[in-house]
């Protein structure tokens, strides 16, 4: 994982150690400052807005911090919100797929019943590094038998090029190089 508390290493196993010189961007000190994530939630939902003529049914928020951000904007845009999760915490009949971490892989899935078909969908997560969180994610939606019509992130590693796999356009509201 991205951390930079190296002392984590001691206990992972080697292929989970984090990276040396990879700095984990945190997303957690913007909810200390609520004008700040007012602030945040109005960009989004005014670039959805102006963005889309369509009505956007879901928003699909990513394990975990996904759903910081998920639900107020699905509120604002009077929208479901649905969670992607890591396998095995949904009950229900669930979709799933696999997916490319930087150490190893795992699986996520969202709730079969969530989408309805043909159903609009916009993809949230605090962060986009390689992409691949995000692309599992647009998969599911797909397989559920909805349409992701945009991705969106608070953070964009650019230069890890990882809204170049996505199925469809993103927005980032910090692009760092
Ligand atoms: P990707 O799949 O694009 O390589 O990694 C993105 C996923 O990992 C997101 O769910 C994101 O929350 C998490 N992630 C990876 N690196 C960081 C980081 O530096 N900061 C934060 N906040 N999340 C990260």
């Amino acid at each position: 994982y991205r951390s930079a508390v190296v002392r984590r290493a001691v206990f992972l196993p080697r292929h989970c150690r984090p990276l040396q010189g990879i700095v984990f961007k945190d997303i957690f000190p913007v909810f200390q400052d609520s004008t700040a994530v007012e602030a945040l939630i109005t960009n989004f939902v005014y670039h959805v807005s102006s963005t889309h003529t369509e009505k956007v049914d879901v928003v699909v928020g990513l394990d975990a911090r996904g759903f910081l951000f998920g639900p107020l904007i699905a509120l604002r845009l009077g929208a479901a919100f649905v969670p992607v999760r890591k396998q095995g915490k949904l009950p229900g009949e669930t979709v799933s797929t696999v997916y490319a971490k930087e150490y190893g892989e795992d699986i996520f899935e969202l709730q079969k019943s969530a989408i309805k078909a043909g159903q609009r969908a916009i993809i949230v997560d605090d962060l986009i590094a390689t992409g691949g969180s995000a692309k599992a994610a647009g998969e599911l939606v797909r397989k559920a038998g909805g349409k992701t019509v945009e991705y969106l992130f608070v953070m964009e590693l650019s230069f890890l090029n990882g809204a170049a796999k996505l199925d469809a356009p993103s927005y980032s509201l910090v692009k760092l190089d």
